[in-house]
């Protein structure tokens, strides 16, 4: 049984850390781990396991191991205005490390800020607001270049 949910773990966090500028609600999740595992069955060895899938993740089987893996401050659950939806973000990624990330509420995608700009908006806002911000847990919501020059000319006339 432990070790069943260890192998579901193990191919959630393959799978978001495969991701990990982008944001996921569990149904994308558990739709992606259902892909990936086509791919790697894919050559006629289904009938092989019992369990259907080679890690036979389900949706509920994310929603009951994800708290797990936000306990252990892999993955962050990030909510953005506007939308009803609950996303999940892996944290884990070295590349992230030390990274404000940033959220686009148009198109919903992730961006991170270099290292070195972070540590700079940091020090501005400890030096100018008196706050010390957690970088790794913060996720800054705007409207990304792309989508703002995409609206740029409609929202001109306001
Ligand atoms: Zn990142
Ligand atoms: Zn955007």
């Amino acid at each position: 049984m432990a070790e069943y949910s260890t192998k579901q773990r193990k191919a959630l966090i393959r799978f978001l850390s495969t991701h990990p500028d982008e944001l996921f609600t569990v149904e994308q999740i558990a739709e992606g781990l259902a892909e990936e595992d086509e791919k790697r069955t894919g050559e006629g060895e289904k009938a092989e396991s019992g369990e259907g899938s080679a890690a036979g993740i389900s949706r509920s089987s994310v929603y009951r191991n994800l708290p797990a893996l936000e306990a252990a401050g892999l993955v962050k659950r990030v909510s953005i205005p506007g939308r009803r939806e609950v996303f999940y973000r892996f944290k884990g990624s070295p590349s992230c490390r030390g990274c404000i990330h940033l959220s686009c509420r148009s198109c919903g995608r992730i961006f991170h800020l270099g290292s070195e700009t972070s540590a700079k908006l940091a020090e501005y806002i400890s030096e100018n607001g008196g706050f010390t911000l957690d970088r790794t847990d913060t996720v800054i919501s705007g409207i990304c270049a792309k989508c703002k020059s995409r609206n740029g000319n409609l929202n001109r006339q306001t």
